[in-house]
Formats: structure tokens, sequence, C-alpha cells
């Protein structure tokens, strides 16, 4: 027991010199204060390799402060199939909330760029890794629905592995909902601009997700239906480098355009201007 307890208090130890100051950048590998990532938008000042940046530090990068109410955030998944893997649904749900402190995987609520209102919705990628279930797909549908009845512009930002398999047909579904809605607002000219973040893949990257009125992507962002493997299992053939990256995917006209992070809010806003007027 005095041994474990030792050997703990070491572990105890090593852990509080280290754990939370430094980090390793995942693009060039250098250890980087934990802080001047944190202070840099999570993008290395060495290398440039943009790392995760949670829902909510977007929200406080792109949106002018103070003019915030989210919107739909006591929505929750019913286990309509009684899904059951390794663990129930409701047990995934509770723990990812947990893990993610927040009861969804997407944030939607009312803001303003500039000083123009928007509707600003982003995917929280640490729940359940961004997978869009009924829940994610109805607050997405109604972040369209508020931007046609309010006529502001949706602004989304989309990290999202895909449809949630735990809710089958269900979140399938929701590809045609949130794309229908979609359909309404563009009708009434309002303007919708997506945002492609690391990773946007599967039934999210094949729905809305490429369908703004401009897709603007992060620097080296994973975009695509299926992951490469798949692909080169199913056609036999060796995809070229870089395919299915942000800058592969400009050069084949699949994006309009790509914005690092720092530059983000400049350029949604020179959008909206072109956009709105
Ligand atoms: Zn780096």
């Amino acid at each position: 027991m005095a041994f474990l307890q030792k050997k703990h208090a070491r572990g105890g130890e090593k852990r509080s010199i280290g754990w939370g100051v430094f980090r390793r950048c995942e693009g060039c590998r250098e250890t980087l204060r934990a802080d001047d990532l944190s202070a840099n938008l999570e993008v290395c000042p060495s290398c440039g390799y943009h790392h995760h940046l949670s829902a909510e530090a977007w929200r406080q990068h792109l949106l002018d402060p103070g003019a915030w109410e989210e919107h739909d955030a006591d929505l929750r998944a019913k286990d309509a199939l009684g899904f059951v893997d390794s663990k129930s649904y409701d047990e995934r749900i509770l723990h990812a909330a947990q893990k993610a402190g927040v009861p969804e995987a997407f944030l939607a609520g009312s803001g303003a760029l500039g000083g123009r209102p928007v509707q600003f919705g982003a995917f929280v990628f640490r729940f359940m890794g961004g997978s869009m279930g009924s829940v994610v797909g109805e607050k997405i549908t109604r972040m369209f629905e508020r931007g046609l009845e309010r006529r502001e512009p949706v602004i989304l930002l989309s990290c999202s592995g895909g449809a949630r398999m735990q809710e089958g047909t269900l979140s399938l579904m929701q590809m045609a909902k949130t794309v229908s809605a979609l359909e309404r607002l563009r009708e009434a000219n309002v303007p919708f601009l997506s945002v492609l973040l690391n990773p946007t893949t599967g039934g999210v990257a094949a729905s809305f997700a490429l369908l703004g009125d401009l897709n603007i992507a992060e620097p080296g962002a994973l975009i695509g239906f299926a992951g490469p493997r798949v692909i080169e299992t199913t056609i036999r053939q060796t995809l070229p480098e870089g395919f299915q990256r942000a800058e592969f995917l400009l050069e084949h006209g699949m994006i309009d355009l790509i914005a690092d992070r720092p530059h983000m809010r400049a350029t949604l806003g020179r959008a909206l201007d072109h956009f709105v007027g």
C-alpha cells in the first residue's frame, strides 16, 4: 500500500510539472506553451497547424461581445431504437455530456457580427464526434427557419464525423430535413455562410455543409463523405496526395475559399458586406 501511495504521489508530481503547461503541436511536433497556443486560437505559431477550437471559443472569436442569445438548449435525444453496443445510447449521451460539458453536439443562437444580426451555429466535436442525430438536425433546421423568419444571415460551423449511428434512420433523415429548411432560406435570398472545420465528413458533408452561398474551409481541414481507405478499397485505386483536404478541394472547385482562423471573422464580415450590402 505504501509503495502504491508513493508511486501515486510520484505520478501526481510528475503530472503537475508538465500537465496543462506544455503541449505538442500535431503539425510540427514542437513543444509549445499551452497558454501561448490558446491565446493564438489553438493555431501553432511555428507551423500554422490548426488544432481543434471549441464551439464556445469559436462563438467568442467570431461574434460581437454581448449580443448573444442561445436557442433550443433544452432539446434532448430519445433512444427510439433502444440502441445498445458496448453501452446503451442513453449511457453514451450521459457520458458525452459529462465529457463535453454541454447536453448535445450543437450550439445555436442569435448574435451579431460586425454589428449585423446573424443566426450562428457550431458543432461540438467533443460530444460524440459532433455526430448529427435528431437533436442536432432539429437545432440546425430551427436555425435556418429563424434565419428565414427574421431575414438574418446564417453562419454555420461544421465539425462532424457524420450521422449518429445510434439513431439509425432517424439520424439519416436529418440530412433531408435540414436541407429542406435551407432550401426555403435560399428561396427567400437570405445568405448562408458555411464554414468547414476539421473534420467535416459523412452525412454533414453530404447535406448542408457544402451548400453554402459561400463554402469556407480552414487550412488543412479534412472534408469528404467516406474516408480515404473506404474509397480506395471500393475503387481499387490509390488516391492522390492531399485528397479530401481543404487545399485539394479548393483546387478542384468543391469549396470557394480557405481562411485561416485569425482571419475568419474578417472574412465572414466581408462576405456579409457582399451578400447583405
Ligand atoms: Zn506546429
